[in-house]
């Protein structure tokens, strides 16, 4: 084959994989879509209540505590588009210096929603807040997936924390994903990673797993120097962890295309 060839064939391939991590992004976000639009139904009951309120009322303390509230939920509202934005945006994949607890936050305002709903408390433990050189957009992908796994396997409820610290000793930022659902196999930890593994049925919707969240989580964590595992107790819940490093590392590790081109 000539260096040519491989050469085309290195780009198809970098392109398919750009094509898939946006399919897979796109599914995350239609997973929480239909709980993202109810809080906004919620957020515009509220304006236009107190809205009403405000306006028939002569009592001035009563009237700056109604627009108080307006401003709370407008605030929430525009916080809330900015993250899907934000997630939705095609952006560029540089990586750039970015706090973990501000992306963290990010998911969680886009989420929680969708736990409450089922009956899922949140258990946010920030140690320190950390600033790794991380594509966000990758990062919130990521971190969207394991939370909708999480959700999905507390059919009746449970707890999620999600815990955020430094290594220094290590020099990598620590985000771990926590649940209190069914585990998973231990016959089945070794494949959760490889493509297309599931163990969700299509639901009547259609809806069942495609089995490519892990695998482009990994992918994306390993895109940056960083290392992902799992730890799992059958019945009792599942543990993800991630580490990132802290400091960029020397664009060392030339892209398939280009090292081809040295050949
Ligand atoms: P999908 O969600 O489409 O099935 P994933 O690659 O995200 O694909 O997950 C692969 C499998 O890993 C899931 O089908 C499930 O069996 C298992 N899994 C992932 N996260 C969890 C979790 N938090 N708790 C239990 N099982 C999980």
């Amino acid at each position: 084959m000539s260096p040519n060839t491989i050469l085309e064939q290195g780009s198809e391939f970098e392109a398919l994989k750009a094509q898939l991590l946006q399919a897979q992004k796109l599914s995350s976000v239609g997973a929480i879509a239909s709980s993202v639009a109810h809080e906004f139904n919620n957020i515009l009951t509220s304006l236009l209540n107190y809205t009403k309120l405000a306006m028939k009322s002569q009592d001035e303390d009563f009237r700056n505590q109604a627009l108080d509230k307006i401003l709370k939920s407008s605030q929430r509202a525009a916080t809330i588009v900015n993250s899907m934005l934000g997630f939705a945006r095609k952006s560029s994949v540089k990586k750039e210096p970015v706090s973990l607890a501000k992306l963290l936050d990010e998911v969680l305002v886009l989420t929680e929603k969708d736990l409450h709903k089922h009956q899922i408390k949140l258990n946010k433990i920030i140690h320190d807040e950390p600033t790794a050189p991380v594509v966000a957009v990758h990062i919130e992908q990521v971190l969207l997936n394991l939370i909708i796994n999480a959700r999905q396997a507390m059919k009746s409820g449970g707890t999620l924390k999600v815990e955020l610290k430094t290594c220094p000793e290590q020099e990598v930022a620590e985000i771990i994903v926590s649940d209190t659902g069914h585990g998973i196999q231990p016959d089945n930890l070794r494949k959760i990673f490889d493509p297309f593994f599931t163990t969700k049925d299509p639901d009547n919707n259609n809806q069942g797993g495609t089995g490519l969240g892990l695998s482009v989580c990994r992918q994306i964590i390993e895109n940056h120097q960083g290392r992902m595992r799992v730890e799992s107790i059958l019945g009792k819940g599942t543990s993800f962890i991630i580490k990132l490093p802290l400091k960029a590392e020397e664009e060392t590790q030339n892209t398939f295309a280009e090292t081809l081109k040295t050949l």
